[in-house]
């Protein structure tokens, strides 16, 4: 049976003026458990992932300079969250349970992290939240396989083109809304720009018609970025997604990659609503529609 991996018992204080919501986190597992859509025995703490395994991605003095936390001040603060031992230690958690998380929607056909998805960190800095690229390791780790990278997170994956863009095992597909972060793009295979205000109809329908234009069926992995950020009530997103308007984006990418029998990984992205509850339910639903499909 499939399992899900959690990170969040990796404790990071960020003090209570911080406007990342870290609880988020804690939060949706307990919500899993609570609303039965996964039982304890589903879920598993997360490892560290190895420095070996950042190295496929990174830039081994930049890597080195984050765990002995020694990057420059400047560069430290692009990332947006403080660099101490304790936050190392989550960030590698949180990379490797996405990578555990491929690993078992690989044997199984399904998998998640309930973190992750740090699309903006590139080969040699970060920034956005993110600190290390873990669809980037992945897909490293994954060289002999066809990744296809969804990511529909409202904010578009900068570090995830600026690693990948050249690697021939992997089609990027990132639709994200054209007036937020990151101000410069790196545009990648699959480009979808939506603008501001867009609502469930319009981003929908864009969905569903870029999506015809990938063989899926020739994939070996899906890994799907599925930040919640497009919502409307979100504090950092410019879309005006309803909660069943992520349902539904939702819904189509799992039957997406069920009638096509590819596995998928997915990792829960973005969401800061002012109210941690409108972003921890629209994780939860996530979890639902993967369940509808998948029947773990
Ligand atoms: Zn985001």
């Amino acid at each position: 049976m499939t399992k899900f991996i959690y990170s969040d018992t990796y404790k990071v204080s960020l003090g209570e003026k911080h406007r990342f919501p870290m609880e988020k986190y804690r939060l949706l597992r307990e919500s899993l458990i609570e609303n039965a859509i996964v039982c304890k025995s589903q879920l598993e703490e997360s490892k560290p992932i190895e420095v070996e395994h950042l190295y496929l991605a990174h830039d081994q003095e930049y890597v080195d300079q984050i765990i002995n936390l020694s990057l420059e001040r400047k560069e430290a603060r692009k990332i947006g969250l403080p660099l101490t031992n304790e936050m190392v230690i989550r960030t590698m958690a949180s990379i490797g349970a996405s990578v555990r998380a491929s690993e078992l929607a690989l044997e199984y056909g399904v998998s998640a992290a309930l973190s992750s998805g740090t699309h903006h960190a590139h080969y040699d800095s970060g920034e956005g939240y993110c600190f290390f690229n873990d669809f980037a390791v992945i897909s490293r780790l994954n060289r002999d396989k066809k990744v296809l990278i969804i990511d529909l997170d409202v904010h578009q994956g900068n570090g995830n083109a600026s690693i990948l863009n050249e690697d021939k095992n992997v089609l990027i597909f990132d639709m994200f809304c054209a007036e937020n972060y990151p101000y410069r793009k790196v545009e990648t295979h699959i480009n979808i720009p939506v603008p501001k205000n867009s609502e469930d109809g319009l981003y929908l329908e864009l969905l569903n018609k870029e999506l015809k234009t990938i063989d899926v069926s020739s994939f070996d992995l899906i890994l799907y970025q599925a930040g919640v950020d497009i919502l409307s009530h979100d504090h950092l997103g410019l879309l005006n997604i309803s909660h069943d308007g992520v349902l539904e984006r939702d819904k189509i990418i799992f039957d997406l990659a069920k009638k096509h029998g590819v596995p998928i990984s997915f990792v829960i992205g973005g969401g800061y609503a002012k109210n941690i509850s409108e972003t921890v339910s629209a994780y939860v639903n996530t979890f639902k529609a993967a369940k509808n499909i998948f029947k773990f």
